[in-house]
């Protein structure tokens, strides 16, 4: 990336656009009349959201130790992904690249913008293999490069992040929807040496507000400008921007419920060893296991059949099932059905 400035990834007709701020946002006053939004005067939920988000931006930022510019929200960091996509990549003409296998909204999101997907195969043990990486980024130029870590559906971290941000000639998106559950450092101390990084986190796991609809992007000044600028002007609701800042100030909640996760997952991992039918559990820095079992499309069916829902992840891995931890006695159901396999 060196001496490249961000712009020159940016798709033109972007490039000349302006963020949305309404009126409202422009000008402050203690209690204003407010005219301007063709809005009922009735009601509780009466007045559009906050289109700036400012109160949850200057939280995120205390929270992080970043300035407020630095932070972009979206309806889930799902809607992030789409904006990022949308944002520098030309229809028709550019590509993303994404690990296989990782979270399948990347692609998803990349084929509704008529984008080529690359997709680089994992090593056995779910690990990027490095001249691979460099061998189809150099021949392909893809636009983006989507890094999940740690990564889904796998669970394992990628190691030298910073290797991907010095060898790639585009944006590197550092998704961190699971970090909270790791002790690997998170990649938003790297915001400042590389312009082009953005990181992707998330209320919706370890924050337990996956119907909050809330994620967060982090990066340069620069690229929130542009997320801000293509984003709808609402996109994220009033109920959940309070929602968000209350959980916020219980901090103390959530990072009760990280550790109770990871004694669950702890525990889990022990009882999963026992079983006769589990061949393999991956290691994991999430709050899911990938498990391979000696007939996973029985054990899927059997935890089904006792209404236990678990992810199959047939055919990209084959063998395997992808199981987030539960409650302890939902994570004690889990292991008496796998006992009778
Ligand atoms: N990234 C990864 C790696 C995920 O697994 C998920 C959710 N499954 C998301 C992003 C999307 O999360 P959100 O609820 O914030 O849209």
């Amino acid at each position: 990336m060196k001496q490249l400035t961000v712009s020159q990834f940016v798709r033109k007709n972007i490039l000349e656009l302006q963020p949305y701020i309404s009126f409202r946002d422009h000008n402050e006053f203690e209690s204003p009349v407010l005219m301007d939004a063709n809005e009922s005067p009735f009601g509780e939920f009466n007045r559009y959201p906050d289109s700036t988000q400012k109160k949850l931006k200057n939280k995120i930022a205390d929270l992080k130790e970043l300035s407020p510019e630095q932070i972009a929200i979206g309806n889930g960091s799902d809607e992030l992904i789409d904006l990022i996509i949308r944002i520098f990549c030309e229809p028709k003409k550019d590509a993303i690249m994404m690990m296989n296998p990782s979270f399948a909204m990347y692609a998803f999101y990349a084929t509704i913008n008529e984008n080529k997907v690359i997709k680089m195969d994992l090593d056995e043990n779910f690990e990027i293999i490095k001249e691979n990486f460099l061998k189809i980024s150099m021949e392909n130029r893809p636009k983006i490069f989507f890094l999940c870590s740690p990564n889904n559906p796998t669970g394992n971290s990628v190691d030298d992040i910073e290797f991907y941000l010095q060898n790639f000639d585009g944006i590197v998106v550092v998704d961190e929807a699971y970090i909270e559950f790791s002790d690997k450092k998170s990649s938003l101390e790297l915001l400042m040496k590389y312009p082009n990084l953005i990181v992707l986190q998330t209320f919706s796991k370890a924050w337990g507000k996956a119907g909050a609809r809330v994620g967060i992007g982090y990066a340069s000044k620069e690229i929130i400008n542009l997320i801000n600028t293509v984003k709808a002007p609402y996109n994220v609701n009033s109920l959940s921007q309070d929602l968000i800042l209350k959980s916020i100030d219980q901090i103390d909640l959530f990072q009760q419920n990280v550790e109770n996760i990871l004694i669950e997952r702890a525990w889990l991992d022990n009882e999963l060893k026992k079983l006769q039918c589990v061949t393999k559990i991956f290691p994991t820095d999430a709050n899911f296991f990938l498990v391979e079992f000696t007939n996973a499309d029985q054990v899927h069916q059997k935890l089904l059949a006792n209404e236990i829902l678990t992810n199959k992840r047939a055919p990209a891995i084959p063998d395997c099932v992808r199981i987030n931890i539960g409650t302890r006695e939902e994570n004690m159901k889990l292991i008496a059905v796998l006992n009778r396999v």
